[in-house]
């Protein structure tokens, strides 16, 4: 196994030295709403404002302070940017972020905000990814793949022991995916701690390569139209996709339409404003009433950096 239990039990050192675990709570009205126990577990309330933040502790932990004076550098349009530079201060290491040029300023300047170098180049993450690694083999700092690097996975990881500790009789846990680092944690801690809850994946159907990698059994390439931050990944990760292809139940697609509508009702329902990311795995519980129904279900509320986008999307007329 490539991360393993007590890899994440390990990771709980690191993380709760900085950071308190996090609440989940029911809403009858969300409850009654969704015909299921619904408990929502808030990473939407962490410093960055998402659940990644734990993983990028749990890597700066592991490095040596060599490693660490050499510094990191990554690639990412979003919150694993903000994610590894709130890290890279906390730890007093260089960090350097590659992002698309198109990338959100926000979210640029949020990771700036942390202490970070932040390039801008390329049209997409693919063409960031290269250069980040150009500049890795200039500078001698580690390369950090978002999606295939096992600390990151370990410590995300620990949102789940907290999950199962809070709640042990849990049915299912239904969590969002981008490139399946948390769900495919989710499946290690589960197996470990309640072997009767089952772990789903949502995705949005507008970027599948993470769902359809798991059906096929390889990583697969795909358009990646979707407007959720979170969930636009265009290809299947090899680590989170191994460790998913015998820790989930099934993997569900959705449509932004119906993650816009999971936004709202958090909003309504549970005063909780997130990301299109975070409220993907209410979206994915409510379009399927035949595995959720009466079912005591965590969905995890992964994150809560709404884009200008999306918080617009939000307040257009709902349809129905
Ligand atoms: C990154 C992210 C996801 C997807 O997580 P993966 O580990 O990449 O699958 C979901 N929600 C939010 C808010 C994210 O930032």
């Amino acid at each position: 196994m490539e991360l393993t239990f007590a890899d994440v039990r390990a990771a709980q050192e690191p993380v709760y030295r900085h950071l308190p675990a996090t609440p989940m709570w029911a809403y009858p009205t969300l409850s009654d709403a969704v015909g299921a126990a619904v408990f929502v577990k808030h990473e939407n309330v962490q410093p960055t404002g998402a659940f990644k933040v734990r993983g990028g502790l749990t890597l700066l932990e592991s490095m040596s302070p060599a490693e660490r004076r050499r510094g990191t550098v990554s690639y990412s349009t979003g919150n694993h940017a903000q994610s590894l530079a709130y890290a890279a201060a906390a730890f007093g290491a260089p960090c350097t972020m590659v992002m698309p040029a198109a990338a959100n300023p926000a979210k640029a300047a949020a990771v700036r905000g942390y202490g970070a170098e932040v390039v801008l180049t390329g049209d997409d993450l693919e063409a960031a990814q290269e250069y980040a690694g150009k500049l890795a083999t200039e500078t001698g700092a580690r390369l950090v793949s978002p999606g295939d690097t096992p600390e990151l996975l370990a410590g995300v990881g620990t949102l789940y022991l907290e999950v199962l500790r809070a709640q042990p009789d849990l049915d299912a846990i239904v969590v969002p995916v981008g490139s399946g680092t948390g769900a495919a944690a989710a499946g290690v801690v589960a197996r470990e701690l309640a072997p009767g809850c089952r772990v789903f994946a949502v995705q949005s159907g507008a970027s599948p390569a993470a769902h359809d990698s798991w059906r096929s059994g390889r990583p697969e390439q795909r358009p990646n139209r979707t407007r959720v931050d979170g969930l636009a990944t265009g290809r299947g990760f090899p680590l989170p996709q191994r460790l998913m292809q015998t820790g989930l139940a099934d993997f569900l697609l959705v449509d932004d339409e119906q993650i816009t509508d999971a936004q709202r009702l958090l909003a309504t329902a549970a005063h909780t404003l997130a990301e299109g990311a975070g409220a993907a795995a209410l979206a994915g519980v409510r379009s399927r009433p035949d595995l959720f129904a009466g079912r005591r279900i965590a969905v995890i509320c992964t994150g809560a950096n709404a884009s200008a986008a999306e918080l617009a999307a939000l307040a257009a007329t709902p349809r129905g």
